[in-house]
């Protein structure tokens, strides 16, 4: 199968890009270098440069003997698309339907989305199984289900099937230090950990420490991305057995703290790492850990890589030669 990973450049698509790969896969990468670097691109795998908003370029990419893609080009900063849903509107919609049409025009009908965990809004109940209420708490998950949707639709009437992956928390980098990309100005927990602890930023805010949980600190379901990718080299195989589209979560239903991913850190590197309790975030639910078995039992998926050791462990590799 030949496949193009469209944000095969970024943190999530270069792991993706490598599973591909060790499935045997032929790889075309289409990627901006908006947020994505060229020190996450595979020899193996083919690149071009273009932009999904450049509906030429993303059909003429389309039409290289293309089997099936991997969209995961995007905009993924929760707090920036409530402060500025044009972008996100742009780049995860407009961008989103040329990528459908411009697959539609050229006959590829296998699609692997990057979804999210944020469609569903804060928990009713947990761990989250792909029929909770979807209710986004931002413009970011709106996004994300409503490209879904769209991928419903073109089922339906242009017979296009998909997988789409709701990620839970995407952590670690690849064992064997195969991706060198740190993602610049990171927003997440974990690399905002890892910052503080070689001294690039003076300490780690916790965001609230009076949540009804364990030790008050939110709690959620952090995947090694090793992990995350194998699930799209699976799911394009199920589809090529003739699969019907499927929804499915990508997580552990483990849950970690804040505080505990801080003091485990701590013990893995053997460094302290300064931190501090803050006020709540706005929107932040207590606690999210996800229901897999879905995807284990379509995929046969499992989390293979995600213990808090590995997944600290990879990515201090990374981070240590720092400062
Ligand atoms: N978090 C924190 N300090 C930070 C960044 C994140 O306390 O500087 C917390 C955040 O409130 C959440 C968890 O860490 O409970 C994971 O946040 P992240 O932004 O990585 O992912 P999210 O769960 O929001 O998708």
């Amino acid at each position: 199968m030949h496949i193009l990973v469209i944000g095969g450049a970024g943190y999530i698509g270069s792991h993706v890009v490598k599973a591909l790969l060790g499935h045997k896969m032929k790889v075309t990468v289409f990627d901006n270098l908006s947020t994505g670097t060229e020190l996450n691109l595979f020899k193996e795998a083919d690149f071009i440069k273009g932009d999904i908003l450049n509906y030429d370029e993303i059909l003429t990419a389309m039409k290289q003997n293309v089997d099936g893609i991997v969209l995961l080009a995007g905009k993924k900063a929760v707090g920036e698309s409530m402060e500025n849903p044009m972008k996100y509107a742009l780049n995860n919609i407009n961008g989103v339907i040329n990528v459908l049409n411009a697959a539609t025009e050229a006959g590829v009908k296998k699609v692997i989305f990057s979804s999210s965990a944020s469609v569903y809004g804060t928990p009713q109940y947990y761990p989250l199984d792909e029929k909770h209420p979807e209710n986004p708490m931002s413009f970011y998950g709106f996004t994300k289900l409503e490209t879904e949707r769209f991928l419903k639709w073109y089922d339906q009437l242009k017979g296009v099937k998909f997988v789409s992956l709701r990620y839970f928390n995407a952590v670690g980098y690849d064992e064997a230090g195969d991706v060198r990309g740190l993602e610049k100005n990171p927003q997440n927990l974990l690399p905002i950990v890892m910052e503080a602890a070689v001294g690039i930023r003076d300490k780690v805010n916790i965001f609230g420490n009076d949540y009804d949980t364990k030790d008050g600190t939110c709690i959620r379901d952090y995947i090694h991305v090793t992990d995350l990718a194998t699930a799209h080299a699976q799911a394009l195989e199920y589809l090529e057995r003739g699969g019907q589209s499927q929804i499915l979560n990508l997580g552990t239903s483990q849950g970690s703290s804040v505080l505990e991913m801080i003091l485990k850190t701590e013990e893995v590197i053997g460094r302290k790492v300064p931190y501090e309790f803050a006020p709540r975030r706005a929107g932040d639910p207590a606690i999210v850990t996800a229901k897999a078995d879905k995807a284990r039992e379509v995929l046969g998926w499992k989390a293979e890589h995600s213990s808090l050791d590995n997944i600290i462990r990879s990515t201090w590799n990374l981070y240590k030669d720092l400062k």
